[in-house]
């Protein structure tokens, strides 16, 4: 199959099984495991933050980041289209007893600072408390302009709110923009990283921050249940990723790019964006099913709901892009034939 739905169908290779196999092993959750350990402080010096701790997914990592950072009554700022808010069953609300308050994403995913401004609460009992605001980076495949996130995150200081981003493609923004991570990483108090996408490990996300951030998420991580014993296996994994994995990320995004060319030379193909690796087209409503049984007759899986979103990593090579674009184009020259 070649499967474009997302980064996270990727399957460890034999490296990192091997990685995994070889990895010293202890109780994490007395602090026994040498290998998170070591590699919890790898990631905070990659990052250049204090501290990190390992989860055993992208959502929980989130969810303990605005529970860290917010308390009950406390509301946290972030975009319409962000993970936290649309894509992680309201866990803020739900579990942490926190409001979110969503503001319209622009076009290259930021939120504009006029509606963040205007979002942030005055100091009132009639109101949730403003607390945190929170960005996404990569957003829909996008990277965040550098310069948006200072201007955002100082905003955000200036009203004394705590900042997070939501990195679990950053890096795929390092990588796009040739951008050292702890240079993305440096304007946000938290930063939530998945090694499960594009990067290629079966399962892991961490969260980094302020020594004193991590003490407090390490208790919310426990108490939602990532609490997790010879993790070491896990942590490995991540780690093989990072060291190995890294440069591949810009093959995703050439690959995306030849993806994008080939479709948007279809006819009734419009490509809507493509940014690192991710490719968003629309096709017209009546060929939306029947593509998608034809793209699957043929081995080829997408991400077909009102719009179709393909998804480059490292499982994908460069036969499988020509062949992705010579079915579709025998899908339409077939259709064309009909009619
Ligand atoms: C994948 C993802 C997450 C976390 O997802 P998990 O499946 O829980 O690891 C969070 N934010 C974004 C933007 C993501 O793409």
């Amino acid at each position: 199959m070649i499967d474009l739905r997302s980064d996270t169908v990727t399957r460890p290779t034999p490296a990192m099984y091997e990685a995994m196999c070889a990895a010293p092993v202890g109780d994490d959750v007395w602090g026994d495991d040498p290998t998170v350990s070591a590699f919890e402080q790898a990631v905070a010096e990659t990052t250049g933050k204090q501290a990190a701790l390992l989860f055993p997914s992208g959502t929980q990592s989130n969810l303990v980041a605005l529970m860290a950072h917010c308390g009950r009554g406390d509301e946290y700022i972030v975009g319409q289209q962000a993970h936290t808010y649309g894509f992680e069953g309201g866990g803020a609300a739900v579990l942490g007893s926190i409001q979110p308050q969503p503001v319209e994403n622009a076009d290259d995913g930021s939120l504009p600072l006029d509606k963040v401004r205007a979002a942030i609460k005055a100091d009132d009992f009639h109101f949730a408390r403003t607390r945190l605001l929170a960005l996404e980076n990569t957003i829909g495949g996008k990277i965040l302009p550098q310069d948006y996130i200072r201007d955002a995150t100082a905003l955000a200081r200036e009203h004394q709110l705590a900042t997070h981003l939501d990195g679990a493609r950053l890096f795929n923004a390092a990588v796009g923009t040739d951008t050292p991570l702890a240079a993305l990483c440096e304007p946000f108090d938290s930063v939530s990283l998945c090694f499960s996408k594009g990067l290629g490990a079966p399962v892991g996300s961490v969260l980094v921050g302020s020594t004193e951030l991590i003490d407090r998420a390490r208790r919310w991580r426990k108490v939602t249940g990532g609490g997790m014993r010879q993790s070491g296996i896990i942590a490995a994994g991540c780690w093989h990723a990072l060291e190995h994995h890294l440069p591949d990320l810009a093959d995703d995004h050439r690959r995306a790019e030849t993806l994008a060319r080939g479709m948007a030379a279809l006819p009734d193909v419009t490509v809507t964006s493509r940014a690192t690796n991710m490719v968003f087209a629309d096709f017209p409503e009546e060929h939306l099913t029947p593509l998608a049984n034809w793209l699957h007759d043929h081995d080829i899986l997408i991400d077909l709901l009102d719009s179709a979103r393909l998804v480059t990593h490292r499982d994908i090579r460069d036969a499988d892009i020509d062949k992705v674009i010579a079915v579709m184009q025998a899908y339409f020259n077939r259709h064309e034939t009909r009619a």
